[in-house]
C-alpha cells in the first residue's frame, strides 16, 4: 500500500526505463515505490502516469502514451479550448492544466480545478467504456456500516479500504461526516455531457448533510463566473484521502466537498511539480 501523503519519502526520483515492463505492483495493485523517471525529455505529466498507472502505462513517445497492450493514445489534441470545451473534450494533458494544492488551502483559485479535467479516452481505457465493463471490476468495500462498490483497478478500492481504517480512528466527532455516503453510479456530470467519475467507480461522496456544491450555492452561475466558496468538511478528513491517493472537491473552485476521487497520478504530480507542493499550488500549468 502506498502512502502518498509522505512527501517526499515514497517519490523517489530515480532513473527508469520508460520502455514497456508489463504488469506489476504491490499489495494493492499498485507499485512497491512509486519512482519517476528523471527523462527529462518526456513530459513531466506522462512520466507520472506511468508511475501513478503501471498496469496500464508503461511509456511515451512522440507525444503518445504507451501502454502495456500496445495501444498509442497521444497526449495532445491540438485544439484550442475554452475553460468549458476543456472540461467536455479533455485530453490527456489538460488533466494537468491545474497543480492540485497539497496540504490545507485557502480558497481555491479562480476556475482552478485539478481534478475535473478528465480524458475519456484515458479514464475508459483503465476502467471500463461500458456499464458491464466497470461491474466486472467493482467490489464491495465497508464503509462505516455501508456496503460500497468501488472498482480494483489500480487499487483503487483497497485504498478506499485504507482510507475507511484511518477514518475509523478518528475521534467520535468525525462519524456524522460519513453517513449516507455513495459511490458508484452510472451517470454524467450535472449540467454536463461528460460521464462522472462515479462512473468509472472511482469516486465516493461521503455525506449530503455537510455537503456544499458550486452550483447549489451560487444559484445561475455558469462555469467562468465567480463563485461564493463554502466548505463544511473538516481538513482532517481531507488529509487521510489525499494520504491514499484520493484528490478532494474540496480545493475546487467549483466545489463539490463531499466528494473524493482516487487520482494518485494528481497527487504525485503536486508533489514532483516544481514549486506546487506548497498550499495553493499552482493554475495554469503549462508544463
Ligand atoms: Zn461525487
Amino acid at each position: 500500500m502506498i502512502h502518498w501523503a509522505v512527501p517526499g519519502l515514497m517519490v523517489a526520483l530515480a532513473c527508469l526505463c520508460t520502455g514497456c515492463r508489463g504488469s506489476r505492483g504491490g499489495a494493492a495493485g499498485l507499485p512497491a515505490a512509486v519512482e519517476i523517471s528523471d527523462d527529462q525529455s518526456i513530459p513531466l505529466f506522462a512520466r507520472v502516469l506511468e508511475a501513478a498507472y503501471p498496469d496500464f502505462v508503461c511509456g511515451y513517445a512522440d507525444g503518445a502514451l504507451l501502454f502495456t497492450d500496445g495501444e498509442r493514445m497521444p497526449c495532445d489534441d491540438g485544439k484550442e479550448k475554452d475553460f468549458r470545451q476543456r472540461l467536455d473534450d479533455t485530453d490527456i494533458e489538460d488533466m494537468f492544466r491545474d497543480v492540485y494544492p497539497l496540504g490545507v488551502p485557502e480558497e481555491p483559485a479562480f476556475l482552478s480545478d485539478p481534478g475535473r479535467y478528465r480524458s475519456e479516452a484515458f479514464m475508459m481505457k483503465m476502467y471500463g467504456h461500458l456499464p458491464e465493463e466497470m461491474w466486472r471490476h467493482l467490489v464491495r468495500v465497508d464503509w462505516f456500516g455501508q456496503e460500497l462498490l468501488f472498482t480494483s483497478v489500480n487499487g483503487a478500492a483497497d485504498s478506499l479500504r485504507a482510507v475507511a481504517a484511518e477514518l475509523q480512528a478518528l475521534p467520535r466527532r468525525y462519524a456524522r461526516y460519513f453517513k449516507d455516503s455513495s459511490s458508484f453510479f452510472w451517470r454524467e456530470v450535472r449540467g454536463a455531457r461528460r460521464r462522472s467519475a462515479h462512473g468509472y467507480g472511482i469516486a465516493i461522496d461521503i455525506c449530503t448533510a455537510y455537503a456544499d456544491y458550486w452550483r447549489n450555492n451560487n444559484p445561475g452561475a455558469g462555469e467562468t463566473d465567480a463563485v461564493a466558496y463554502r466548505n463544511r468538511i473538516p481538513s482532517r478528513i481531507v488529509e487521510v484521502f489525499e494520504k491514499h491517493g484520493f484528490v478532494s472537491g474540496t480545493k475546487w473552485y467549483h466545489y463539490d466537498t463531499m466528494h473524493f476521487e482516487f487520482r494518485p497520478d494528481l497527487l504525485l504530480y503536486a508533489r514532483v511539480y516544481p514549486g506546487a507542493a506548497a498550499p495553493g499550488g499552482v493554475s495554469g500549468n503549462k508544463h
